[in-house]
């Protein structure tokens, strides 16, 4: 009961600046990133500002391979850092944050334009993203970019978080399955939890994005 209310307390949209400062979120950021860019041709950037956008973190892909991550500081934004960060997985934060920045990197990977190109979503999957009824990019197209990132970011906290790996995947695709009714495009947990049933080690010599297309190309 005790654990209940302390997670009332600490739920959804009471993270703030204070109890996860903008710092700790950029110093994270630049681990990753640090990580990260060995494999690709452009060294990606980083900006931590104040932008209107409703995310507390976000990539701007250019076609030329240039990468800007963006960490919000936006109060409204970063009360998002809710869906995923409560008091009772406190102990992971720092690595349900390295992995969401990963996510972000994963959508300047270049793996990830040739994977939406040729990706074909199964007719099951298709019929739940089609029900969005939003304008701008196709539905399809935005399902394929976050599946392709998600991905991205549970290789990456499998070959980083250790010990609470497991804890900050399980986290990451409950966070897609309860906003799944708001986000169809975003509904990838029934694909991320058939891909954590896979052995998700590297070929030789392969990379991050590499292999998350090969790996989702086999499910
Ligand atoms: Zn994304």
């Amino acid at each position: 009961m005790l654990s209940f209310l302390l997670s009332l307390g600490l739920g959804f949209g009471s993270i703030n600046l204070a109890n996860l400062p903008a710092q700790q979120v950029e110093q994270i950021a630049k681990e990753v990133m640090a990580e990260m860019e060995v494999e690709m041709r452009t060294k990606p950037s980083l900006i931590v500002t104040e932008r209107p956008e409703p995310t507390p973190l976000g990539a701007l892909a250019y076609a030329n391979g240039k990468c800007v991550v963006i960490v919000n500081t936006n109060k409204t934004a970063w009360a998002q850092w809710g869906r995923f960060l409560n008091e009772e997985n406190r102990a992971q934060w720092s690595q349900i944050v390295a992995a969401s920045v990963a996510h972000e990197m994963g959508h300047c990977l270049r793996e990830s334009r040739s994977f939406v190109a040729n990706f074909e979503v199964s007719p099951e999957e298709f019929r739940g993203i089609q029900n969005t009824g939003s304008f701008g990019p196709k539905p399809e197209m935005v399902y394929k970019q976050e599946l392709f990132a998600d991905t991205v970011a549970i290789l990456y906290a499998r070959e980083n978080a250790g010990e609470e790996a497991n804890a900050v995947i399980e986290i990451m695709i409950q966070a897609r399955e309860r906003f799944s009714a708001n986000e169809p495009t975003h509904n990838t947990g029934k694909m991320l939890s058939r891909l954590t049933t896979l052995d998700t080690s590297r070929l030789e010599n392969e990379t991050i994005g590499i292999a998350a297309a090969r790996l989702l190309s086999a499910l």
